[in-house]
């Protein structure tokens, strides 16, 4: 367990429905307070929030920290965690083909639990407190998320390469997964459709998941033009460009995450935009595999598109880290389209936190009245926190996520003074799930 504060208290043990009070914290670069009520939402903010100090059933002190909105990861495959650092340094198919999809072959549904686990505990650290997930045997994701506290939208990945049989069964695994979500009737965690890309999942596939999707209100989670073969695949096969693709198929709506999008031409970004779609850009895992294009953030913004931000998965990051997500994001935008200006500290800001609790209708993202007290507060103590000209500057171009002392997601504390309750037996289940899982690779030939 973490913990380099001296003055740290144990883990509080609250009610269910506490009144909380965080004193003494920064809030955009002015010393403030934040009141939260009995429903887990802000009630006052700096001045009113000291008035009312008072009503407050538990203290928390905010002193020599800063407070920002929740970070919310609009793509990642949570369970992936467990393939950290398994393969790296290799060109994007024969990584996926060779060693990934293998691996995965593997993956038990208890791994699926315990690899979320590890992943909603290092989310939590390092002050996430929503994601956008794509991946399998996701009702073991479900039981995770609920442990954990985080929000999230939980999808069973559809890909079938046309394949009937294959479709069927995907079916029944997007349709047990709403059923399994709804059972849990937790308004923090919620199902979609996942339609895996264009180019895995043909046009007659996509639209039962365009359908399925209005049909229910979930979202619609799929992966958009990553590499340039794949937008030069389908191209060929269909005649059409992806994004095309995916309109012509229901697909883009208002309740539509693409991630990726590095391909994107300006026709596309506009297509978006009218649809009211919303986009995941993925710096680092883009970056690491050599996508060889950044995402176009300048004409998805003239296009008016919501843009959030995202880790991707934690085989193609390596780390689930939302602060430095910020950082690479706005230096890969401003490199690649060789502009100094580009995605400035506070939109990336706005990407890692407002955007996507839009995108996944988790709150506004926002410190406000009102809003949800999904809450993280930096620690200032720390060399690279100071000196504070600019506190948006040392959010996205200084700090990581070792930075964050304290995580509320919906007034309630998952992490406080560094301590979050039930952190070793995780790591202690999740290593051993790995070891289990590479001896029955290695019983069929896998190489490790
Ligand atoms: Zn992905």
């Amino acid at each position: 367990m973490v913990q380099n504060n001296s003055d740290s208290e144990e883990f509080p043990v609250l009610k269910e429905k506490t009144t909380l009070y965080i004193k003494d914290t920064f809030l955009d670069g002015r010393p403030s307070a934040i009141l939260i009520d009995d429903t887990g939402s802000i009630a006052a903010l700096g001045e009113d929030a000291k008035q009312r100090k008072n009503e407050a059933e538990y203290i928390i002190d905010g002193s020599s920290t800063l407070a920002i909105p929740g970070l919310v990861n609009m793509h990642t495959h949570a369970a992936m965690t467990l393939l950290r650092g398994y393969a790296d340094d290799m060109h994007l198919q024969e990584w996926l083909t060779e060693k990934i999809w293998p691996m995965e072959a593997h993956l038990l549904p208890e791994d699926i639990y315990w690899g979320t686990k590890l992943a909603c505990l290092e989310m939590i650290q390092t002050g996430t407190i929503a994601f956008n997930d794509m991946y399998f045997y996701s009702d073991m994701a479900v039981q995770a998320v609920d442990e954990a506290g985080l929000k999230a939208v939980l999808s069973h990945a559809i890909i079938t390469f046309g394949d009937e049989d294959k479709m069927e069964k995907e079916i029944k695994g997007t349709e047990s997964l709403v059923s399994v979500v709804q059972s849990k009737n937790n308004p923090r965690i919620r199902a979609s459709v996942a339609p895996h890309a264009p180019y895995t999942v043909p046009p007659e596939h996509l639209e039962w998941c365009a359908e399925y999707s209005r049909e229910h209100d979930l979202m619609l989670h799929i992966h958009l033009s990553e590499t340039e073969h794949e937008v030069l695949e389908v191209l060929e096969k269909y005649q059409k460009s992806p994004t095309q693709l995916l309109d012509e198929t229901g697909c883009l709506h208002e309740n539509t995450v693409l991630a990726h999008c590095c391909w994107l031409n300006k026709d596309e970004c506009r297509l978006i935009g009218e649809r009211g779609s919303h986009v995941a850009h993925n710096p680092v895992s883009n970056m690491k595999l050599a996508t060889n294009r950044a995402m176009p953030y300048h004409w998805l913004q003239e296009a008016g598109v919501n843009v959030g931000l995202a880790t991707d998965g934690c085989s193609s990051n390596n780390s689930l880290d939302m602060l430095e997500e910020m950082k690479a994001a706005t230096l890969l935008q401003k490199f690649y389209w060789n502009q100094d200006t580009l995605l400035p500290a506070d939109e990336a800001l706005h990407m890692a936190t407002a955007a996507g609790a839009k995108a996944l209708r988790f709150g506004t993202g926002k410190i406000e009245t009102g809003a949800p007290a999904d809450i993280v507060l930096l620690s200032l103590n720390h060399p690279s926190m100071i000196p504070m000209h600019n506190p948006l500057s040392n959010i996205v171009y200084a700090a990581n996520g070792g930075m964050v002392k304290t995580v509320l997601c919906n007034g309630r504390i998952l992490m406080k003074d560094k301590i979050i309750p039930g952190e070793d037996n995780v790591l202690e289940m999740a290593t051993k799930c790995v070891a289990d899982l590479l001896s029955r690779a290695a019983e069929n030939g896998i190489k490790s």
